[in-house]
Formats: structure tokens, C-alpha cells, sequence
């Protein structure tokens, strides 16, 4: 049978010598097991995934945002010397192995790139992720009053369960672009001193109808509108006799501080996200409690591992950052787009001394890729849903997911054996503590992420991410082993695939 290495000759020659046949009865027979990997840490190692979980903490807390994870990133780039792509593909000086290089779309997807020393049509490796999350997205009319309060309406933004969005301290984060077009950043809620906003449950003493109704019923989208304001406008400031006049003093408010007019609100891009820091969880710091987890622990991990990767890599090495992901990673920023086989143009444009579309095409059937998403953990409340043998446990190391979808890999990509073993033999030859994984038993419901549109391009993919308990939750949990093996793993990747 061919093993790891691919070569059934070889392993047949080494049964026949009579050495190896001694060998094969005294070696102990080998077995996977899948157990926490606190123990399996390098020497040393330990120290650096405290300081890596640390930095992590503090950048999802600061980057509650597709925009914002793009702009922390990017501002990191540049310290280090990134060019812009596009400029230096116009630039007509083939750019230098070694040379990092960006490339930006609408300020949401973002591509971090390190030049090697193999021509590109040997294609390029890389780890892609996502930096949008669920979260309640404003509607372009959003505010209205009602009895004393003033609410903003809100859409939900990709798979919620709407009930765990109620009474907790909520921020409001995004863009709006005036009708000058001039723009203006929002955030409130996390900075010392500032206002929070929540959404109304109702009271145990009162909720005999809605307790009757299923938990998806309970509480409908319609329901999540966010308290905004309640105060009404003072008698001087306004005479005359109008309705809303709490409305309209939170309107005088936005004019004064922001310079927004209600009309501002049909171009603008509004998030609701839980306030409040990430931190760290468990007596003994073992795990990690944040918003926006899935997917910004493997997204940051791909990011730093091209950062803060030294020297010439072999093959060009790319993070990828994309957004849509959430809602089928449609649109101009998502995974379904043309950003990735164009940035490949332009890297073949920037490094070649002709530019040729069959080298693109070249580069991208030759490209290796991990799909950087979270994944499960098995959870003791909830046994029901795993997929016994199979399913990923904490702290028990970086997952691979051959294959996601639903009933009967619906949706899956799933990939080759082949791929499989080239991706496990980097990561066992690096030191990476990884287990491979399904999402959970296969008729109890099912997911995807960006792989299958890689794989279109005629990328070889496979799911690789850090598994998380109550994914998409407002809080999500993640193990530190595994938030830092994501980054160790994607190195090893980036650098040896
Ligand atoms: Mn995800
Ligand atoms: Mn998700």
C-alpha cells in the first residue's frame, strides 16, 4: 500500500531485508491518538504561545470590524516595508525575491504577499480567511421611536441564533458617507467612558407566550432593534409641538457630534457587536473568550505568519483576508470574486519581465492553499452532535477538515488523499500539533467556507483552522494550544508546502 512518502518501492524493498523485517516486530505498533498537547510543547514553546495569544487578544478587541481588521493589518504591513502591488506592477521593475507586497479591495479584503525565489507558474502557497463575522448589520432606515425609546433596526448579518443578541452591552461600529461624500468613522461602545446599546428581553413574569414558542420563534430578526435613546429634545431647542421628540434629539445629537443627517443612513455601513474586551478563560487561562473568533483566529494567524515570516521564502507565500464570507462570500470582497486570480495577475505583472495569462493560470493550478476556518470542538453539554472518532477537541491542536458540507458532503470541496498527505507530512516534519476533524455527525446539520471556490480555480485546498466552542455566538471560545498552533501550522505551510 503507498504510505506517506508515495512510493510503494520503497517500502516493499525495505520489507524484504531481513533488518527491517527484525525492526517491523520489535517496534511498537504505531496508534493516533488524540489528546490535549500541553505536554508535546518544544522547550521554550510555551512562553511564546502566552505572548502570541496575548497579541492576539488585543488585536480582535480593537478589530471589531471586517474594515478594521484590514486597516490593523494593513498599517503593519507598511511598517514593515510592504509595497502596494498594484503600483509596483505598473512600476515595470520586476520586483526582488523576499519583497513583501499588499493588495487591497474597498478596504475589506486584503491580500499580504512575500515574493520567493521560484518562478510563479510553479504557483504559490498560501492561507486564506475570513474577517467578517455574524453580527446585526443597521438597516439603511434604521431609526425610529417608539413609546419613550428611540431603537435602530437592524438586519442580522449571517447565522445567528437571535436569542443569545438580548440584553447584552452592545457597540456600534462602521462607516457613513455623507451627502458630500465625505466619510466618517464610528465606533462607540469600547472606549473607556462610553455609552453601550442593547436589545430588549422580555421579563420571566411576563413571557408565558413567548417561553411556548420554539427558540428560533421566541425571537424573530424583526425583534433585534437596539435601544438607542430615550431623552427628548429640551423646550429649547425645539418650540414646536412634534412627535418622536426623543428621535429628534438623538437627530440634533448625531448632527452636532458627526455631522450625519438621517438621510447619511442610505450610505452607510452600521454594526452591531458585542462591547467589551476578549479575554482570557478558565481558573487555570487555558482558553481564550472573544467576539469574532470565527474566523479572525485563523485570518490574524495567516497574516502574522506572512509578517513575520524572515528571509526569501521558496514559492511567493500569501495571506489572504477576505470578507462576505458569512453571508456565501458573494460580492466584490468575498472569496467568490475576481480579487485573487487578478492579485495573481498582478504578482506575475510585478515579478515577470512579460506578462503572460498562461503564467497566471500556471501559477494558480499550482498553488497549495489552507483554508484558514474555524472549526468544532466536542462539548459536553451537546454530545448528540458530535461525530464520534472524528470530532475536534480542545486544546488537542490545529484541525483539518478533508472535507466540510452537509448530508453527504454537500457543498464539499474535499480534498485528495494526496493533498492530505502533503499537508500532513509539512506539519508532523514542523512540529505542528494538528488532528484531523469533521465538522459533526453528518445528518445533524453542516457548514461551509471559501475552499470550494479555490478549488474552482484549480487550487489544491484543504480546510485547516482552529476549533471553537459556541461558534458564532456573541462570545465565542477557542484553546490557546490551539490559537497558537493555527499560526505555528500556517507558518510551516507558507513556508514549506
Ligand atoms: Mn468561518
Ligand atoms: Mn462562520
Amino acid at each position: 500500500m503507498p504510505r506517506i512518502d508515495g512510493t510503494t518501492r520503497r517500502i516493499a524493498n525495505m520489507a524484504t531485508t531481513k533488518k527491517a523485517k527484525e525492526n517491523k516486530k520489535t517496534a511498537p505498533i504505531p496508534t493516533w491518538k488524540r489528546e490535549p498537547g500541553w505536554d508535546k510543547l518544544e522547550k521554550g514553546e510555551e512562553a511564546r504561545l502566552e505572548k502570541y495569544c496575548a497579541e492576539y487578544l488585543r488585536f480582535i478587541s480593537e478589530s471589531k470590524t471586517e474594515r478594521l481588521v484590514h486597516d490593523h493589518l494593513l498599517e503593519e504591513a507598511r511598517k514593515l516595508g510592504f509595497l502596494d502591488l498594484d503600483q509596483a506592477a505598473r512600476a515595470k521593475k520586476p520586483l526582488k525575491p523576499g519583497t513583501g507586497v499588499y493588495r487591497s479591495m474597498d478596504g475589506k479584503t486584503l491580500l499580504l504577499a512575500r515574493i520567493g525565489a521560484a518562478p510563479l507558474e510553479e504557483g504559490l502557497n498560501l492561507v486564506g480567511g475570513h474577517a467578517d463575522c455574524p453580527r446585526l448589520d443597521l438597516k439603511p432606515c434604521p431609526l425610529y421611536q417608539d413609546e419613550e425609546l428611540v431603537l435602530l433596526d437592524t438586519h442580522y448579518y449571517g447565522g445567528i441564533k437571535h436569542y443569545q443578541w438580548l440584553a447584552l452591552p452592545l457597540a456600534l461600529y462602521g462607516v457613513v458617507i455623507r451627502r458630500d461624500g465625505t466619510k466618517v468613522d464610528v465606533a462607540i461602545g469600547d472606549a473607556p467612558g462610553d455609552p453601550v446599546f442593547c436589545i430588549t428581553d422580555i421579563l420571566p413574569h411576563l413571557d408565558v407566550d413567548q417561553s411556548k414558542q420554539t427558540m428560533r420563534e421566541g425571537v424573530r430578526g424583526e425583534k433585534l432593534n437596539v435601544v438607542f435613546g430615550s431623552r427628548p429634545v429640551s423646550k429649547e431647542q425645539d418650540d414646536k409641538d412634534v412627535p418622536q421628540k426623543a428621535k429628534l434629539n438623538i437627530l440634533r445629537m448625531l448632527r452636532e457630534t458627526y455631522g450625519i443627517e438621517e438621510e447619511d443612513f442610505a450610505s452607510a455601513e452600521l454594526e452591531v457587536v458585542p462591547a467589551g474586551q476578549a479575554r482570557e478563560l478558565g481558573l487555570d487561562r487555558s482558553m481564550l473568550l472573544g467576539y469574532g473568533q470565527d474566523d479572525r483566529v485563523c485570518s490574524y494567524a495567516a497574516a502574522r505568519a506572512v509578517l513575520d515570516f524572515q528571509g526569501i521564502p521558496r514559492r511567493t507565500m500569501g495571506a489572504l483576508v477576505v470578507d462576505k464570507e458569512e453571508i456565501g462570500s458573494y460580492g466584490r470582497t468575498g472569496m467568490d470574486s475576481t480579487f485573487l486570480p487578478n492579485s495573481v495577475a498582478e504578482l506575475v505583472a510585478a515579478t515577470e519581465k512579460t506578462y503572460s495569462d498562461l503564467t497566471v493560470r500556471r501559477a494558480l493550478e499550482h498553488t497549495r492553499m489552507l483554508s484558514a476556518d474555524v472549526g468544532t470542538l466536542a462539548d459536553p453539554d451537546y454530545k448528540g452532535a458530535n461525530s464520534n472518532g472524528n470530532m475536534g477537541r480542545l486544546n488537542c491542536g490545529l484541525q483539518v477538515n478533508k472535507y466540510d458540507g452537509h448530508g453527504g458532503k454537500g457543498g464539499a470541496s474535499d480534498a485528495s488523499a494526496e493533498f492530505m498527505a502533503h499537508v500532513r507530512k509539512v506539519f508532523n516534519d514542523n512540529k505542528v500539533l494538528w488532528q484531523i476533524c469533521e465538522l459533526g455527525k453528518p445528518d445533524v446539520g453542516g457548514g461551509g467556507t471559501i475552499a470550494l471556490y479555490m478549488a474552482r480555480l484549480g487550487i489544491e485546498v484543504v480546510d485547516c483552522g482552529v476549533g471553537l466552542l459556541c461558534m458564532h455566538a456573541p462570545w465565542e471560545i477557542a484553546g490557546k494550544l490551539d490559537v497558537y498552533m493555527a499560526y505555528k501550522g500556517y507558518s510551516a505551510f507558507l513556508a514549506n508546502a
